[in-house]
């Protein structure tokens, strides 16, 4: 995994903000399905440990998109919050 693309290389998995979203990964749920990946490319990866990291073309991503990530996986890995912290997904 190229550390240069990630958003936030010091948490390649999160918690990062994107348009007023917090979004994360439980890396302890997350199993490598790269689901994820195939919804939403530009801001899911998996590293070289199997676990889905935060890519920071995640901004031009739309939020919608995201959401739509974060359902398609197995796991319910991927935790969205809106700007006041209350949970998106999953609910
Ligand atoms: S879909 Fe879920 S389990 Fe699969 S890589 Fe993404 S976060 Fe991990």
């Amino acid at each position: 995994m190229d550390n240069q693309n990630l958003f936030d290389p010091k948490k390649p998995s999160g918690p990062v903000k994107t348009k007023g979203y917090t979004i994360y990964v439980d890396r302890s749920l997350c199993i490598g399905a790269a689901t994820c990946i195939a919804v939403s490319e530009k801001t899911f990866a998996l590293d070289n440990e199997a676990k889905a990291v935060i890519l920071k073309t995640a901004d031009s991503e739309k939020i919608e998109t995201i959401i739509e990530a974060a359902k398609a996986c197995p796991v319910s890995a991927i935790i969205i919050e809106d700007e006041l912290g209350n949970r998106i997904f999953p609910k």
